[in-house]
C-alpha cells in the first residue's frame, strides 16, 4: 500500500483521528543513512509522529520539526515534517543496535536513552514558529508524543507509533493519532476510553501486516462513536528540499578565505546533506568561479 494519510472524525466531532502508514519513506531513510534496526525504528516512530502532528495546521507550507535529544546512544534525532506530506530526518549515530528489550521488541527507549528532552516547533510559514519543550518519559517516541500533546498542547490525546523490521527491511510502519477536541475534553470518560482503546491495540504495525486498511482501523477503534472518514486520502513520502545551488550558495557565504583554503587543502569541496544522507561536491574550478562572483557582488 502507498504511504498515506486519512484523517477522520468521529463523537460528532469531538473526537479527530488521524491515520499514516509510513511504511515506505521509512524504508527510504533506512536506505539513505544505512540506519541499524533500532535506529529506524527510533527515526521511523519520530517520522510518523510528525506526519500525524502537522496534519492538524492549516496552512500548506506549515511544518512540523522534533527533535529527541536523550540520554542514550543514538545521540538525538531530527524530523522535519509538511503539512504537504513531505517529510525528512536523521538521527546523531545511525549505526548503533541493541538487542531486544524485556517485551523482545526493538529497544527504542534503550537507545534514545530515558532522559532527556522532546522539543517540537511547529511552524506556519510566515515566522513566529510556536516551540516547546517536555521531559522524555520513556524515550519510546510514542509515549513522548502523547505527553507532549497532552501537557503542552493540552490536547487529550492517544497515539501509536511502530516500525516493524524483517530481513533488514522496514515491512511495516506508520501510525494513529486520537484527540479529543475542547468542545468534547471535559469527558474523561471518553479520553479514558480512546487511551484504553489505543493501548489495547498492541501496537500498529500487526494491523498493517494483517492486511487492515487505515478506514478498518478507524472502524475497529471508533465503530461505535460514529467515524466520518474525510474524502482526502494524502499521499506521504521522503523528501528533503537541499539542492547543490543550495550548497554553493552556503559555501558562498563562508566567504573568500575559507573557499580558497579549501582549493589549497582539499582541491574542492565535499558537503553531505544531514537530513537525506545526499552527497555534493563541487570543483576547484567551481569554487574559483565562486571567489570570482564574491568579487563581482562586491563592485
Ligand atoms: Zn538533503
Amino acid at each position: 500500500m502507498a504511504d498515506q494519510l486519512i484523517r477522520a472524525t468521529a463523537a460528532d466531532g469531538g473526537i479527530r483521528a488521524v491515520g499514516a502508514i509510513a511504511t515506505r519513506l521509512t524504508e527510504e531513510a533506512r536506505r539513505r543513512h544505512k540506519l541499524s534496526y533500532v535506529a529506524t525504528a527510533a527515526l521511523g516512530r519520530t517520522m510518523s509522529a510528525g506526519l500525524l502532528l502537522v496534519s492538524n495546521m492549516k496552512r500548506a507550507e506549515s511544518r512540523v520539526n522534533i527533535r529527541v535529544k536523550g540520554n542514550g546512544p543514538l545521540g538525538g534525532i531530527l524530523v522535519d515534517a509538511g503539512l504537504d506530506g513531505t517529510v525528512r530526518g536523521y538521527v546523531g549515530n545511525p549505526s548503533i543496535e541493541l538487542p531486544p528489550n524485556a517485551k523482545g521488541k526493538l529497544d527504542v527507549g534503550g537507545a534514545v536513552g530515558q532522559s532527556g528532552y522532546l522539543y517540537v516547533v511547529r511552524d506556519v510559514g510566515y515566522g513566529y514558529p510556536y516551540s516547546s519543550t517536555v521531559e522524555l518519559v520513556s524515550g519510546e517516541i510514542g509515549d513522548d508524543i502523547a505527553n507532549y500533546l497532552v501537557n503542552s498542547e493540552q490536547t487529550p490525546s492517544a497515539l501509536v507509533v511502530g516500525v516493524f523490521l524483517e530481513a533488514g527491511q522496514v515491512k511495516a510502519a506508520g501510525g494513529i493519532l486520537l484527540q479529543v477536541l475542547p468542545k468534547a475534553a471535559r469527558d474523561e470518560a471518553l479520553v479514558e476510553t480512546l487511551e484504553s482503546r489505543v493501548a489495547a491495540l498492541s501496537g500498529f504495525t500487526p494491523l498493517l501486516q494483517a492486511g487492515k486498511t487505515l478506514p478498518d482501523i478507524f472502524q475497529q477503534l471508533l465503530g461505535d462513536m460514529g467515524p466520518v472518514l474525510l474524502p482526502e486520502t494524502q499521499l506521504l513520502r521522503f523528501h528533503c528540499g537541499c539542492s547543490r545551488s543550495r550548497l554553493m550558495g552556503a559555501l558562498k557565504m563562508l566567504g573568500e578565505a575559507e573557499i580558497q583554503d579549501m582549493i589549497e587543502k582539499d582541491n574542492g569541496a565535499e558537503a553531505t546533506c544531514h537530513f537525506c544522507g545526499e552527497v555534493y561536491k563541487a570543483s576547484r574550478d567551481e569554487l574559483v568561479e565562486l571567489i570570482g562572483e564574491l568579487y563581482g557582488a562586491q563592485s
